[in-house]
């Protein structure tokens, strides 16, 4: 009832949510009779959780934030999902997102605009920004997002809240509504690392009916938490820390790079050996990023014809009804992120795009490859900048694309990567949160866990 109140109270001006579950009170009642009959809960038992609307939920519409899947209901859970009613966790919604996860803002959303909690004038980041939103003005206590290129990470750091990034194929993505299929993950917020990787282990696992589901073990997350020493005065000794040297010069917010100059001496001393790495490649990743998601798109998205899902068009005409429902369910960034794949894939421009960006993505792997073998992880800002203001970006897509350069790379990669907090600069009215970005090597979630855990 507590959280329930507190959605009531900033649900107006923040807009996080898409859709509210009418039976969440219902599903806690069940929690507290399992418990007084002691019987077994799990280990999420009675834990708000906000569920991105890409993701399906069989008991609340699923629209990705589209039109063209307005009243969309499926008839299933996600696997994510499914695992976390399994824990026990009370899915209280859907979060709002920009359409099909295209965008850095929340903007792009065909519903609403969803507002930062920090100051309402600005953007929450995106394309998780619900989620994001949702976890910062504590509407619930953990959220599920998805990112593709950022959009778990950046809006963490622009709500000032935890994001964790997991490894391709650690969590299932049975049930994620598909952007781009070999970038996409389901990721978690948390206001706390601790609370950010217990959700981690709820979801993650193979799972048959995602072929690209790791078989790989999962270690038990939580576990790191509760064994951690804090007497230790040098707790991370020897730890190898890689400041990414292209990620802390010209093009970012000089109050961005002092935190993150902060964030490596707070490292420092706890113990870590901090240096700066090189990645050349890194510059390469956003227009690589653009073309193979944009690419994967166009192909994914090719599934809303009006018959399948969602709206459809009134027309006596097949063709007609396909090019009808689309025109008017899909948004103007998703239509343009339609046209560029289409053309990056077709037969006369396939080598100088395509071919290249994956090119370019083998050339990302490799430098991450090195200077992950010299460094336990590598850090860099989250974001070039703190939150903008609702509207500023909103008319010139190649600025906001710019601003997913931190983090695209890593989705290239396929790598685990957490975002913390990490200082404040001057905005709103009690400043403007700054995150910064761990990466480790894949699968190795553990690791950026319990670094997290020691630097918060
Ligand atoms: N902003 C990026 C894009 O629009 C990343 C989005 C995401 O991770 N879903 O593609």
């Amino acid at each position: 009832e507590t959280y329930l109140t507190r959605i009531r109270l900033t649900e107006p001006q923040l807009k996080s949510f898409l859709h509210l579950s009418d039976n969440v009170l219902r599903d806690a009642g069940e929690i507290d009779r399992k418990i007084e009959r002691n019987e077994e809960v799990g280990p999420l038992a009675g834990v708000f959780v906000g569920v991105k609307d890409n993701i399906c939920t069989a008991d609340m519409p699923s629209t990705a934030g589209s039109r063209i899947l307005e009243g969309y209901r499926p008839p299933f859970d996600a696997t994510a999902v499914r695992k976390l009613r399994e824990s026990g966790a009370i899915v209280v919604g859907k979060t709002n997102l920009d359409e099909f996860g295209m965008g850095s803002t929340t903007e792009g959303s065909a519903y609403q605009v969803t507002a930062n909690p920090w100051d309402l004038s600005r953007v929450p980041g995106g394309s998780s920004g619900g989620s994001a939103a949702a976890v910062s003005a504590r509407q619930c206590v953990v959220s599920l997002g998805s990112d593709t290129g950022g959009s778990v990470r950046q809006p963490a750091s622009f709500c000032g809240v935890v994001g964790l990034k997991p490894t391709y194929g650690r969590v299932s993505r049975f049930g994620l509504v598909a952007y781009a299929s070999s970038l996409d993950v389901i990721g978690c917020f948390g206001s706390s690392v601790a609370d950010t990787g217990t959700l981690l282990y709820a979801i993650s696992g193979h799972d048959k009916l995602d072929a690209t589901s790791s078989k790989r073990e999962v270690p038990n997350f939580a576990s790191a938490f509760i064994t951690q020493d804090f007497s230790e005065s040098k707790p991370l000794k020897g730890l190898r820390v890689g400041v990414i040297r292209e990620t802390i010069d010209s093009g970012v917010d000089p109050e961005v790079i002092s935190s993150i100059h902060g964030a490596a001496s707070h490292l420092e001393e706890l113990g870590c050996i901090v240096t700066e790495v090189s990645l050349p490649s890194f510059s390469l990743g956003l227009p690589a990023y653009y073309i193979l998601a944009s690419s994967e798109s166009s192909s994914n998205l090719s599934r809303y014809d009006g018959i399948r899902y969602g709206n459809q068009a009134v027309s006596d005409e097949l063709a007609s009804l396909y090019g009808d429902s689309r025109a008017q369910g899909f948004g103007s960034e998703v239509k343009m992120r339609i046209l560029m794949g289409t053309y990056a894939l077709s037969a006369g421009y396939y080598d100088a795009y395509y071919k290249r960006a994956q090119q370019v993505r083998t050339l990302v792997q490799k430098s991450f490859k090195a200077a992950l073998d010299e460094n336990d992880i590598l850090i860099s800002p989250a974001a070039p900048s703190v939150a903008y203001k609702i509207g500023e970006k909103k008319n010139d897509p190649l600025a906001m694309y710019a601003g997913d350069i931190m983090t695209v790379n890593v989705n290239l990669a396929g790598l685990p990567a957490l975002v913390l907090p990490c200082g404040f600069v001057e905005g709103g009215s009690a400043g403007l949160p700054v995150g910064f970005q761990m990466i480790g090597a894949a699968f190795d979630e553990e690791k950026l866990l319990k670094v997290g855990h020691i630097f918060e």
